[in-house]
């Protein structure tokens, strides 16, 4: 059985990744354990890792619960505030999951939080809360520069590659996004198909880096029309990359 990738829903917004075979599951990001170990049952898959991306309780809520019935290994950030991360890995340390042939390489990806990690190999991108789909986390703990640096290292990895975020989100960044640049065709068409895909209660993920580097505005701060807008929103701010994300972020955060 080939490898198979499968969200598992949490709380309002959230998805766990399971990655599985046939016999073996790596779960990324277990905000929750109930409906991860209910999925693990369904499934008939034994758990074979955690990796976990940062330290927020909607993604790390249920490493307790989960490593109290069975130990694995929990791949992560150094960060005193997971404790359960076993298996220390920082930037271009590779993450292993041999019991799924997987190998993931480590970019870290500060903005989010301080520590925030997410992994890839060349067919997908654990993307945690960094980049979503037309959108990326909020400003937690790092400054826009260090965000703008973080999603210029994840636009640099290969256009082809499936990227899967933590959040639904893509509805209401897709609002934001328009409001952003209403004049992006590829943008206009992405947010009808969400807009379908959401009244029948389909998931918007994962999704293409190149696609979203087509029409995610964080992802476009060097777009003519992006700084554009950025300029009308705060006419003082410069034209640089990080002021532009800084002032989209903040006007996201507005919105
Ligand atoms: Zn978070």
């Amino acid at each position: 059985m080939p490898l198979q990738i499968q969200p598992i829903p949490a709380f309002e917004t959230n998805y766990i990744w399971a990655l599985h075979d046939d016999r073996h599951c790596a779960i990324v990001d277990p905000g929750s354990a109930p409906e991860v170990l209910e999925f693990l049952e369904a499934q008939d898959l034994t758990l074979c890792a955690l990796l976990l991306t940062h330290h927020h309780h909607d993604h790390i809520g249920g490493v307790d619960a989960l490593l109290s019935r069975q130990a694995v290994p929990v791949w992560g950030p150094a960060d005193e505030r997971m404790p359960q991360v076993d298996r220390v890995v920082a930037e271009g340390d590779r993450a292993l999951v041999p019991e799924l042939g997987l190998e993931f390489q480590v970019i870290e990806t500060p903005g989010h939080t301080r520590t925030h990690i997410v992994y890839h190999d060349d067919a997908r991108l654990l993307a945690g809360d960094t980049l979503f789909s037309v959108g990326c986390g909020r400003l937690f703990e790092g400054s826009p520069a260090q965000m703008q640096r973080s999603l210029d290292k994840l636009a640099a990895l290969d256009p082809d590659i499936m990227v899967y975020c933590a959040h639904e989100y893509t509805a209401d960044n897709c609002r934001f996004a328009l409001a952003v640049e209403p004049g992006n065709r590829p943008l206009q068409r992405w947010a009808e198909e969400v807009e379908r895909r959401r009244a029948q209660g389909a998931i918007t993920l994962p999704t293409r880096l190149g696609d979203e580097l087509a029409y995610n505005p964080f992802l476009r701060t060097r777009e003519s029309s992006v700084i554009a807008a950025a300029r009308a929103r705060e006419p003082a701010s410069g034209t640089d990359p990080a002021e532009v994300f800084g002032v989209i972020r903040r006007w996201k955060d507005s919105f």
